[in-house]
């Protein structure tokens, strides 16, 4: 048993019982007001407050802990609820219980490290006592946790989940073929500034990598993202692409932000269905210029102009 190395501020609160069940949820709470993790904790320090919660989380993104997470805090209205869960007080900004970016981004950043030191691989919120992520409303009457953290609980298991996830889940390698129709042809960018962009699958949410952040001749592949059609997650180093454009009116070379060096390439020029797409030394050829062609939706076909053909996804869908 252990607690979070993100705490910044302890202090103590008598308010506890000892612990009799193991931790599988995760509680969040709002404080009713913009307290900083000190004042939370000054709330928390008499026992005639008879409350308490194991964190805290200011305005500021700062963590406190008043209570270890080998202990039961007083947080919930309800023994069994807090027998099990850890349980997270967030400062909020206005009535409708808003918490700032940085109290939200700490909060995901909270919630997978008790997960990960708790063996819980995943959250759910299933609307009652019974899921990994639960409301104090659930236990008794009262506003807790506000109606941001009520809108927002899917968008914070979603998150979480994300952040859990094995950072390579899922991998395909890539290649060219014939258009079709299919999604293992298909691809969504994502602009992240600066010319830097993420490319990622529609069929299954992976994002085009310099696989191990290579910077000699490697394969392309695809691989990572958490949840089809509905991932938040951002690129991680080895998606990061630069874009350089390669006409006014179109075409680009792709590179990896991690190896400019390295272009996205038809091995050989080869027409050949099948013949495969690597990251190469750049050489300006047509056979590393593409072009973003729309498909449905917000989805490009990625064309290759030395072949004509389309960027795909070999294998395609899940594995
Ligand atoms: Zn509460």
């Amino acid at each position: 048993m252990s607690n979070s190395s993100l705490v910044s501020y302890t202090k103590l609160s008598p308010n506890y019982s000892n612990r009799t069940e193991k931790i599988s949820k995760i509680t969040v709470h709002y404080m009713a007001g913009n307290l900083s993790v000190e004042t939370c904790g000054e709330v928390f320090a008499p026992s005639s407050r008879q409350a308490s919660s194991n964190y805290g989380i200011g305005s500021d993104g700062r963590v406190g802990m008043y209570v270890p997470e080998d202990k039961r805090a007083w947080t919930s209205s309800s023994a069994w609820n807090d027998q099990r869960a850890v349980t997270i007080e967030v400062a909020n900004t206005d009535s409708y219980g808003t918490f700032t970016t940085a109290a939200w981004n700490t909060l995901i950043d909270l919630a997978v490290d008790i997960c990960k030191r708790n063996g819980i691989t995943s959250l759910n919120f299933t609307g009652d006592k019974n899921g990994s992520v639960t409301w104090h409303c659930m236990f008794s009457a009262t506003s807790c946790p506000g109606q941001y953290f009520k809108n927002n609980t899917q968008r914070f298991v979603q998150e979480v989940n994300v952040k859990l996830a094995p950072a390579k889940q899922r991998t395909h390698k890539l290649q060219i073929w014939d258009w079709s129709n299919n999604t293992n042809q298909k691809f969504w960018y994502r602009s992240l500034g600066n010319n830097l962009y993420g490319i990622r699958s529609v069929a299954t949410n992976e994002w085009i990598s310099d696989p191990n952040s290579s910077t000699t001749q490697t394969d392309a592949e695809t691989w990572g993202g958490a949840d089809n059609g509905t991932a938040t997650d951002d690129p991680r180093d080895p998606q990061i692409l630069v874009f350089e454009k390669v006409h006014e009116l179109g075409g680009y070379y792709i590179h990896p932000q991690v190896a400019p060096n390295l272009s996205l390439d038809v091995a050989g020029g080869s027409t050949t269905n099948g013949t495969k797409v690597q990251w190469y030394p750049s050489n300006k050829t047509l056979a590393q210029e593409w072009h973003f062609i729309p498909a449905d939706g917000n989805a490009y076909y990625i064309i290759n102009a030395a072949t004509g053909k389309a960027l795909d996804m070999k294998g395609g869908g899940w594995v």
